[in-house]
């Protein structure tokens, strides 16, 4: 059996959360001291009596008057204790909408103060309480960064922990053990802060073999529990040195350890006594007296309801079964046995339900389509609201009972045949089945999959060849189950999951790592050449229409592919092909990449620029440049484009082709594009009435219903003529339209502004549409232009095409990117209306010098 998992770690963080619970107390001189009297004992009751501490928050806010900044602050500080509180007693849902609005006042009114920080740390806490990894460490890491600024290093390292944690439960022990270090580096100074971290860093080190390590720490931890004089951590910790002696084979030093607990244990730590009677238990077990074993047991499961327990007895019941099956107890194993995997599977599914919550979170900047989906989650909530009924249905019918059955089926089966061994050893075998398995897909589950790679990992480096791993992430499959509902997509799911097994064959293992993620651990001995090939394959049988009941539904498939060349971590090789799967993901889909350490680096950049930006326009780092666009009959100009330019501290000029992507996947693309549109038309509303002000505008941005105001607002601001703005768009926002885009189309026209569809040739340069959109000008891009200058007579085929239409449109083209006369000169001859381009001005900071322009364009 592994160690156990949910030890002490999470037993021991508990307490201390309320440590950092110290609210910056509003202006003492407003508040009354029956105020700071209810707040005083709502803290001081917060561990013992949550209920009082409830009650003393809920008074301390009807103490305060007047509704000055102070007050709010006092208000606030209740409100965040009453949800503490209410966390505690189990009432989540009050606490959360307690705690959004106090949130969302703190970081308007007090925004970086220490009360925003506890605020964002109890957002943390309580989105662990529900469940929402993601939430918390990112609410988690807010509060830290918040704290850092404050100089908190004592919040700080507790929120350290926090995210530590959080990893603990997603069994990330690297993480845990990263952060908890951090946390000790912090805030070196506190007695039980320390104790936390020796105590957890020695869990992880235990998870991940390391006993020696993990033996050193707890010792750490013991010595401070001794100066601590706390008999009960004394004994929960010698309990975990036992049980590490015991994993590294040492029984006698294992034996005399638990033989210390129990002295300690017996005296004044009785809630031990059950755990420390399990080590010795597997002790006896391991030395071969499995009568000894029974005993000891017996004595650990005094009083508990087998049915019942908690997660910290699973191992136990591990040892139980050998114990009672050797013993003969075929009944007493099996129930044993049923115990074990209920919290085996409970543990499962958090990590599982963790891991995911997690990697999505930390993956969030370099996935657009995260992104994309949160930022239509809203709409999508409201649907789900209104299909909720009927999805439940199809959704329980699909998996969940499936799984249900089997699972019941073999725990009947296990029940019926109780005395008979070999029939136990077939419903253990079936029982393994179901908790191995996907049981839409039935491919590999997530942790089955993830324990056969520990495996492998674990002998990397004997290995004759690298094991590789390929990772497949399914294009469009959201769409699926939006347009086809989620029945259709789980019939999908396990029709690709055949083609799967009929593509990679036998011998390699495939898994369901959760939604439309799969994996596979390719056959021994492969080459990184016929993964390519075998690629290449499961894209093209997967790009092959699938029939799903009345319909013909087509999808892709992305793939990462990642060699375990070395022994490393599991979940360090995992991330590994993650990161090659959204390098595929990001090269246009439906191909697969090789993992390369750049991929790491480049997201590691990636955040940091993303971080960098965040500050850049606070900090005065963006500007914006102009350049001209003339009409090819008379030269003179007829707008100007406004183009962003970001001046970074130092890295220089940093190209929009850079900032942009990364502006949009972290969603800052609103604000910077709302930064653009009012100082572009500020600059605009200055120059002469003729010259219209195009603003490109991102697809996000249009996915935003304040997006309409946004536009208006910078309009009124700058009293700019609504007729002179011209919002650029791509093509990708006509691919994505939908209603309400559709809305904000038609409202923007009604203010009067107009479009103009830019960078066409680059994607998918479909003409349907353009009558459809009603757009006052087509921009070719570039490299059409360029190349159709150049000669290629396909080029110029695209452009006369685009100009035919515009014409009988009545609507401008530009050609963009004219770098020489010669270029004017064909583009002129081919029928378009403007040019933009170095040649008749580069983009210029400040207002452009026009004159100069249309001097030029005229010679
Ligand atoms: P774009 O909309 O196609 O803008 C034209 C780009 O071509 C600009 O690059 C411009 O400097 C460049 N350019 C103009 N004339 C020539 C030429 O003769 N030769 C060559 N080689 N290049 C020329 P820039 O400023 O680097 O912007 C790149 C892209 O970044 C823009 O392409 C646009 O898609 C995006 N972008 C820039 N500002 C904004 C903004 O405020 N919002 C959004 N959403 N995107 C922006
Ligand atoms: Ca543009
Ligand atoms: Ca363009």
């Amino acid at each position: 059996m592994k160690g156990n998992a949910l030890s002490l770690l999470t037993m021991l963080a508990a307490p201390l959360l309320l440590a950092a619970a110290s609210p910056a107390l509003a202006d003492v001189s407003v508040v009354s001291s029956d105020y700071e009297e209810a707040i005083g004992l709502a803290k001081s009751n917060m561990m013992a009596d949550a209920g009082a501490a409830l009650e003393h928050a809920r008074s301390a806010g009807t103490l305060i008057e007047g509704d000055d900044a102070a007050a709010l602050e006092a208000r606030l500080t209740a409100q965040w204790l009453e949800a503490e509180a209410l966390m505690r007693l189990n009432r989540a849902d009050e606490a959360a909408s307690l705690l959004d609005t106090a949130l969302e006042q703190a970081s308007s009114q007090f925004a970086g103060s220490k009360l925003h920080a506890d605020l964002q740390r109890s957002k943390g806490s309580l989105s662990v309480h529900l469940g929402e990894y993601g939430t918390a460490l990112s609410s988690f890491l807010a509060a830290h960064d918040l704290y850092h600024e404050l100089g908190e290093d004592r919040s700080r390292a507790i929120v350290l922990q926090n995210v530590g944690s959080l990893y603990s439960d997603a069994r990330d022990y690297e993480r845990v053990l990263d952060y908890y270090r951090q946390a000790g580096e912090a805030y070196p100074e506190d007695k039980a802060l320390a104790l936390s971290a020796h105590n957890n860093i020695g869990n992880a080190l235990k998870e991940l073999g390391q006993f020696a390590d993990a033996e050193a720490e707890f010792l750490e931890a013991f010595a401070v529990a001794e100066q601590m004089g706390s008999p009960v951590l004394e004994a929960r910790i010698l309990t975990n040195i036992a049980s590490t002696q015991f994993l590294s084979g040492e029984h006698d030093k294992a034996e005399a350890t638990v033989q210390r607990g129990l002295r300690i244990a017996n005296e004044s730590a009785p809630e031990w006594l059950p755990f420390l009677y399990g080590v010795r238990a597997q002790i006896a077990l391991a030395r071969g007296n499995s009568v000894r074993a029974e005993g000891y047991l017996d004595l650990t499961f005094a009083g508990e309801e087998l049915t019942t327990t908690s997660p910290y007895f699973r191992d136990f019941h591990g040892t139980a079964f050998e114990v009672f099956s050797m013993n003969g107890d075929d009944q007493q194993a099996m129930a044993h046995l049923v115990a074990f995997h209920r919290i085996d599977n409970e543990a499962r599914e958090i990590s599982a339900a963790a891991n995911n919550a997690l990697l999505a979170a930390r993956f969030d900047a370099a996935n657009r389509d995260l992104m994309i989906s949160t930022l239509s989650a809203e709409s999508e909530a409201k649907e789900a609201r209104l299909d909720a009924a009927q999805n439940q249905v199809i959704l329980l019918s699909a998996s969940a009972v499936m799984a249900l059955f089997a699972f019941i089926a073999a725990l009947i089966v296990l029940r019926t045949v109780n005395s008979s061994r070999r029939g136990m050893k077939a419903a253990n075998k079936q029982l393994t089945h179901v908790i191995q398995h996907d049981a839409l897909t039935q491919l590999f589950s997530r942790e089955h999959f993830r324990d056969r790679l520990d495996e492998v990992v674990t002998i990397a480096d004997d290995a004759a060849t690298p094991a590789i791993i390929a990772f497949i992430d399914l294009d469009r499959f959201k769409l699926v189950n939006d347009m086809f509902g989620h029945a259709a997509g789980d019939e999908l799911l396990s029709k690709v999951a055949q083609r799967f097994r009929e593509t990679a064959g036998e011998e390699t293992l495939i898994g369901r790592l959760g939604g439309d993620e799969f994996a596979m651990l390719l056959p021994d001995g492969m080459t990184i050449e016929q993964a390519s090939d075998l690629a290449d394959k499961i894209i093209a049988a997967v790009a092959e229409p699938f029939q799903v009941g009345e319909f013909e539904i087509q999808i892709g498939a992305s793939i990462g592919i990642s060699q375990i060349d070395h022994v490393g971590s599991t979940s360090n090789h995992m991330t590994n092909a993650d990161l090659a799967l959204y390098a595929a993901k990001d090269n246009g889909r439906g191909t697969y990449m090789v993992y390369e350490p750049g991929m790491r680096e480049r997201l590691e950049d990636r955040s940091n620029l993303e971080r960098d930006l965040e500050a850049a326009l606070e900090n005065g780092q963006l500007s914006v440049c102009y350049q001209p666009i003339v009409r090819s009959e008379d030269a003179g100009v007829m707008g100007v484009e406004a183009l962003m330019r970001w001046t970074h501290p130092e890295r220089g000029i940093v190209p929009p082709s850079v900032f942009i992507p990364v502006a949009e996947e972290a969603r800052l693309i609103e604000k910077l594009g709302a930064w653009m549109l009012r100082s572009a038309c500020a600059e605009a509303a200055r120059w002469d009435d003729e010259i219209k002000l195009m603003v490109n505008i991102s697809t996000l941005q249009m996915n935003d219903k304040t997006f309409l105001n946004v536009v208006a607002q910078a309009l009124a601001a700058s009293g700019l003529e609504p007729s002179r703005l011209v919002l650029e768009l791509t093509e990708s926002l006509i691919l994505e339209l939908d209603e309400q885009t559709q809305e904000l189309l038609t409202g923007l026209k009604t203010l009067g502004v107009s479009f103009a569809l830019d960078d066409f040739g680059r994607g998918y340069s479909s003409l349907n549409y353009i009558e459809k959109m009603d757009f006052a000008m087509i921009k070719i891009d570039r490299e059409i232009v360029q190349s159709a200058a150049a000669g290629s007579s396909r080029s110029q085929a695209v452009v006369t095409a685009i100009v035919a239409l515009a014409r009988s449109l009545k609507i401008d083209v530009t050609a963009e990117g004219i770098e020489q006369e010669a270029q004017a000169k064909v583009m002129r001859e081919l029928g378009c209306t403007c040019f933009q381009g170095y040649h008749f001005g580069k983009p210029n900071s400040g207002t452009a010098d026009f004159d100069a322009v249309s001097r030029r364009a005229a010679a």
